[in-house]
């Protein structure tokens, strides 16, 4: 009898260390699928009591996500088999491909996020009461579950003694190749379907020339980037004196849009990691990026041990002391860039044109956000949702709350923006890029420029106001 096999392709679009699809390869045929559900596009309800609609996926993400489909299928293809694309509610998309195809197994990745959670128990039920065997796989973190010296639900809150403990006592598994597979049964007048150019209406937006880099989907691109930052470019040795940058493509290895979607595998950026230092050098750098990658890892088995804990307003603190409010007009300002604080200006307006921004400036804009504005840090959080080429939920409630002082540290989290903007961008260079109305202002000024005598202005014919806003707050030099 032939067995056929349905797998689900969710944020693990890749070939190479994909134990989905390793599982499911040694199946007479295997109908790999990715579908595009709409409830990831269009506005959606923030959910709990204080519920607000946002943007789920903009335009950034959308073509990130389109090219990375794309280029699975490219890859699958190259391989003898296909990609089945879909558009439709997954737990109505997969039981009809499972008839169609005759299918007896469906292996997919689990994710622990609420959403992810959802969808994955409507799938499940769905197939309950069939013929059809229903496994799932962890495959998206550098440690993998089952090998966590403490389990989720009794881990530490704070990032320090996890990370300890995970390094002394646990292993990253090695990094799997891409599996041979047996070919795709036929679909009969289904088709494979198309990789839609604008799911659910939402046009995918190209990334403004100034780019820090182009982030192209799908990990044929992944992979190649990891060859370019570490072996190419030899960025590597270097990463902890530069990973605090902010212009250019080479400060950071800027792997996260390629990591949140599977595109990459962390284990495979490790064994790199570790060939470069059996090859090139093991430093101080070549550790730190292993570092920023257990950051990684503790925020998604947070969001195991805490469910919806982290997309709460007081978080898994419970911070019911904290005021937050709400002012559109203020959010709006904080949105576009257009605060009057050159340096968080200058990082949401590279939010918006490229979907990237780098982790000093995403530290300072939701701190402004969260701390100096004290704006309902949710929706600043929802925004970055939306923009976010490498958008991970874990990841960004997960920063987002601890900024906020309702997540993982119990100090202030709060950051002193203008010192940061002085400390990072001493030359200004940073905002004068991507505040072009800011750009001829002496240095001097640049990160304040309400301090720029009358006469000054005039000479430098620059209306505040006018050509760029006065600050929305004062703010005070009490933090770093
Ligand atoms: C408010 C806020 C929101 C964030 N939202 C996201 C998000 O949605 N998706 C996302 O991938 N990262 C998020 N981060 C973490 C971090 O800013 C980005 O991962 C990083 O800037 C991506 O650039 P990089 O790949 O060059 O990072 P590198 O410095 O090269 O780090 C390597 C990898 O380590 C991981 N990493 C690094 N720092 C963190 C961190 N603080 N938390 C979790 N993982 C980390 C990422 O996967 C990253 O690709 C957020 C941080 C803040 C402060």
């Amino acid at each position: 009898m032939t067995r056929t096999a349905l797998v689900w392709f969710r944020r693990d679009l890749r070939r190479h260390d994909n134990a989905t699809l390793a599982a499911a390869a040694g199946a007479d045929e295997v109908v790999p699928v990715y579908c595009f559900d709409p409830r990831e596009f269009g506005e959606r309800p923030y959910g709990g009591p204080q519920s607000f609609e946002y943007e789920k996926t903009g335009g950034h993400r959308t073509r990130f996500l389109v090219e990375s489909v794309t280029d699975l299928r490219e890859g699958l293809r190259a391989d003898g088999s296909d990609l089945v694309v879909r558009e439709g509610s997954l737990e109505d998309v997969l039981p009809r491909l499972a008839a169609v195809t005759d299918a007896d197994e469906l292996h997919y990745q689990s994710l622990p996020a609420t959403e992810e959670r959802t969808v994955e128990t409507a799938v499940t039920e769905a197939f309950a009461g069939s013929d059809v065997s229903v496994t799932s796989y962890w495959s998206h973190t550098l440690y993998h579950r089952d090998e966590l010296p403490t389990e989720p639900a009794s881990m530490p809150d704070t990032f320090t003694p996890w990370r300890k403990d995970v390094e002394a006592n646990a292993a990253v598994r090695e990094s799997q190749a891409s599996p041979d597979l047996p070919p795709l049964p036929s679909l009969g007048d289904e088709g494979v379907g198309d990789v839609p150019t604008s799911p659910y209406g939402v046009t995918p937006t190209d990334a403004a020339a100034g780019s820090t880099l182009p982030f192209r989907g799908g990990e044929t691109r992944g992979l190649d980037r990891v060859d370019e930052y570490l072996w190419r470019e030899d960025r590597l040795r270097r990463y902890k004196q530069t990973r605090n940058g902010l212009l250019g493509k080479a400060y950071s290895s800027k792997l996260s849009p390629w990591l949140a979607l599977g595109c990459l595998s962390p284990r495979q950026v490790h064994a790199e990691v570790k060939r470069y230092e059996a090859e090139r050098v093991a430093n101080e750098s070549t550790y730190w990026l292993v570092f920023e990658l257990l950051w990684r890892d503790f925020f998604q088995f947070q969001f195991v041990k805490h469910g919806s804990g982290h997309f709460r307003r007081e978080g898994i603190r419970n911070r019911t002391d904290l005021d937050w409010c709400w002012n559109d007009v203020r959010f709006r300002h904080w949105a576009t860039g257009q605060t009057g604080i050159p340096f968080v200006d200058a990082n949401m307006r590279e939010l918006n044109q490229t979907g990237f921004m780098s982790n000093r400036g995403r530290q300072n804009a939701a701190s402004f956000l969260a701390n100096d504005l004290r704006l309902d840090w949710r929706r600043g959080a929802a925004y970055f949702e939306t923009k976010l080429v490498d958008y991970d939920p874990c990841s960004n409630y997960g920063n987002w709350a601890y900024i906020a002082g309702v997540g993982n540290d119990s100090r202030d989290r709060s950051f002193d923006v203008l010192w940061q903007a002085e400390e990072y961008d001493p030359d200004a260079a940073y905002i004068k890029h991507w505040l072009p109305e800011l750009a001829d202002l002496p240095t001097e000024y640049a990160h304040r420029p309400w301090t720029m005598p009358r006469d000054e202005r005039r000479e430098h014919e620059i209306q505040f106001g006018v050509d760029y806003p006065e600050p929305m707050v004062s703010l005070a030099r009490t933090k770093q």
